[in-house]
């Protein structure tokens, strides 16, 4: 059935590939030494849409692709990626024999699990690269004790079907102002890294920088870091904005295009609810995007503006599934673009200031945006 194309509605997202690949040329620049990036593409990279994100942080010299789920590496396989690909989380033993066939990297910090999935590898592939994760304070997954770790490392003899290709951990401080838990990390990293060398000898790569980490830290990041929200151009945290090096480029913004304008009448409602009553004569315009479409309704209890004609307009009213009303200055034609995220004339709403007015982190603003929403891709270079 050929008569579905993509979008009918004029609402979309604008990714700038451009600056994806600014950001990554900008990052490999902090380093005195030679600097393997790995391009973090998880939850569709980070809601710009993994494969196009991808091959443009390749482009711009990344080596590595980092994502959380096999099924997200097996996307970038799909579209005919053939750079190595790691996933960061934990899969279940027994679709290791996936990630073999198709050339993923895995990551490992349990020997139970190595035990479980080694059953379902095959000697007709090329053995399983791993990355062998330790937790030095995030909590989250990865080993910690010297001697669960050596244990570790004793069994993985055995397990010719799995190859160890890197070490890594994850700070849980890293965009905080205050390094002291950050190097308590760091400390206790250096620690197993030697432990591993003298066992294993040197690992391909080693690995422990996020984005805060590559820009704060240069000179602490092995020889690989896993460049994610700042590869997009969002700051980590607000707090750390002054360090970072370079400006970065914000690649997603957001824009829908107005259906109905009317002129109301002193004393009118507004949206569900009526909590938006008009105080004189205004001109309200209605827009095509809601809650249904990420645009959590929440931005409109609290003080959420849109940018028509260069202009800062306020929303009004609650906003609904798939639409918002906004009020005008003064009229304009139906089809008037909005921007809710990103640049018009002089006037800019950022990924930050939309994150401040939900109390949440720059990560989670473009991720909430549904895929009801298409990705339009800018590319000029
Ligand atoms: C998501 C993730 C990253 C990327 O972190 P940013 O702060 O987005 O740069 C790096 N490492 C791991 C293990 C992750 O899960």
């Amino acid at each position: 059935m050929a008569f579905k194309q993509t979008s009918y509605r004029d609402t979309w997202a604008d990714i700038n590939l451009d600056h994806i690949k600014y950001n990554v040329r900008e990052v490999k620049k902090q380093f005195k030494q030679q600097m393997n990036v790995m391009a973090v593409v998880k939850a569709d990279g980070y809601g710009h849409g993994a494969v196009e994100t991808a091959r443009a942080a390749l482009d711009a010299g990344a080596g590595f692709l980092g994502v959380a789920l096999l099924e997200e590496a097996l996307e970038l396989r799909e579209a005919g990626i053939e750079e190595p690909v790691l996933v960061l989380g934990r899969i279940n033993p027994e679709d290791a024999k996936t990630a073999q066939k198709y050339h993923i990297r895995l990551t490992v910090f349990q020997k139970e699990w190595m035990e479980e999935a080694q059953k379902f590898l095959s000697s007709e592939f090329s053995p399983l690269p791993i990355h062998i994760k330790v937790d030095t304070g995030m909590g989250r997954i990865g080993m910690k004790e010297d001697q669960e770790i050596l244990s570790f490392l004793a069994a993985l003899e055995e397990h010719s079907l799995m190859e160890a290709e890197g070490l890594f951990t994850h700070f849980a401080t890293a965009d905080e102002k205050e390094t002291s838990y950050w190097q308590s990390q760091y400390r206790r990293f250096l620690q197993i890294a030697g432990l591993l060398n003298s066992s294993l000898g040197p690992l391909a790569y080693v690995h422990c920088g996020n984005s805060a980490t590559a820009l704060r830290f240069p000179d602490h990041c092995f020889n690989m870091v896993r460049f994610g929200i700042s590869m997009y151009g969002l700051t980590p945290s607000e707090e750390i904005t002054d360090e970072i090096p370079f400006s970065l480029k914000e690649a997603f913004s957001l824009h829908s295009r107005i259906v109905q304008v009317k002129k109301c009448a002193p004393g009118e409602n507004i949206s569900y609810g009526a909590t938006y009553t008009t105080s004189g004569e205004e001109w309200i315009a209605t827009v095509p995007i809601g809650y249904g479409d990420g645009w959590y309704r929440y931005h409109s209890s609290n003080g959420g503006e849109v940018l028509v004609n260069g202009e800062k307009v306020p929303i009004v009213g609650r906003i609904c599934m798939d639409q918002m009303m906004i009020r005008l200055k003064e009229p304009v034609p139906v089809g008037t673009k909005v921007t809710l995220i990103g640049r018009q004339k002089d006037r800019h709403i950022s990924v930050l200031d939309a994150a401040r007015r939900l109390g949440t982190i720059t990560y989670e603003i473009p991720c909430m945006i549904s895929s009801r929403v298409p990705r339009r891709y800018i590319q000029k270079e």
